[in-house]
């Protein structure tokens, strides 16, 4: 959900990248589906499996062939020797994979003893006790958090109406993958969830992810610098690159609003126009660098796209988890509304 690949200026230590090929006997939509709990618990069980001296029961569950299971071996050799031993569990997440039923992920970023880098961890499974993947990975360094203590000048709100969940955001690498670039440094994500999931059905239509065709408003007062609104939508899953149809607003005082994968022909405002806080822009997409439907939205103090230094955003009077907020900083895993 970056508009670019983040490997630009990133030093990556160690990376180690396993994936395990599908069961055979690959039958989607037979599993039973679990609710968002249950996938946490059984993705933290699986995990710890890998990580103890219980790797014959995470194997046991594994829904590959010999080979698979050697590899799966091998992958925790080359993690005792290069990470050392997980010390601590930063974050989860959890989710359910795109275009198969009742298959889901669960997502552990962690420390290491050996290595200053967060570990990523993944592993999906099914609702009836199947593991079907699992990889071990270095997350790349952050930029250089520049303009850490930045206080927004403009007056800005949250882009949009209704209840959004944050699902990048934040100064680590481990909660926010916008932080190995110098303009989204500062970088949200934003997307919708219903009991924990961000879709219904398989999610392979953009129409079933719950944040898709969503009303995004200004931010702030400005000025409309640039807007692209030809590009096509992806399919759920698959990507493109750039940022896709989007708006740039000039808020005065060197702070320009990048808001980003909007729905084709949806954008309501052309360049000059001036806008107002809270004012129609256009819709919720899945255009250009991004898997699903999600709105992007960073504050940066170029007018150009993928140019100057990203800003820190203190938005005004919203409710994040419940509890009213006159003015701060959004973190990854708050949902959030405008009061
Ligand atoms: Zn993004």
């Amino acid at each position: 959900m970056t508009h670019r690949p983040a490997h630009n200026g990133t030093v990556i230590v160690a990376a180690l990248l396993v994936f395990f090929p599908a069961w055979k006997h690959s039958d989607d939509g037979i599993g039973s589906s679990l609710n968002i709990r249950d996938v946490l618990m059984f993705g933290q069980k699986y995990t710890a499996w890998f990580y103890s001296e219980r790797l014959d029961s995470l194997l046991n569950h594994f829904a590959g062939d010999e080979e698979a299971a050697r590899e799966i071996r091998q992958l925790r050799q080359k993690v005792d020797k290069q990470f050392g031993r997980e010390t601590e569990v930063l974050n989860e997440r959890t989710g359910r994979s795109i275009g198969k039923s009742n298959r889901y992920y669960y997502i552990r970023y962690s420390k290491f003893s050996k290595i200053r880098q967060p570990v990523k961890t993944e592993c999906s499974f099914d609702g009836s006790d199947r593991v079907f993947q699992f990889s071990v990975e270095v997350l790349p360094q952050e930029a250089a958090a520049k303009l850490l203590d930045y206080r927004t000048k403009a007056t800005l709100r949250l882009p949009f109406n209704g209840l959004w969940y944050v699902a990048a955001g934040g100064l680590n690498i481990n909660t926010n993958h916008h932080a190995v670039s110098t303009d989204q440094r500062y970088a949200y994500d934003f997307v919708m969830k219903k009991n924990g999931f961000v879709f219904q059905n398989d999610g392979t239509r953009n129409e079933d992810h719950f944040c898709y065709n969503r009303e995004i408003v200004s931010p702030g007062v400005g000025r409309i610098v640039e807007v692209v609104n030809t590009i096509d939508e992806n399919r759920p899953g698959e990507w493109t690159s750039g940022a896709g149809n989007y708006i740039i607003i000039d808020h005065g005082s060197s702070e320009y609003s990048i808001l980003a994968h909007l729905k084709r022909g949806s954008i309501a405002v052309t360049p000059g126009e001036k806008v107002q806080i809270g004012q129609f822009l256009g819709l919720s997409g899945n255009s250009g660098h991004a898997a699903m439907p999600h709105l992007h939205y960073h504050l940066q103090n170029s007018p150009r796209l993928f140019a100057g230094d990203g800003l820190p955003i203190r938005f005004r009077t919203y409710v994040a988890n419940g509890i009213e907020i006159e003015q701060g900083e959004l973190s990854w895993n708050q949902y959030v509304m405008n009061k």
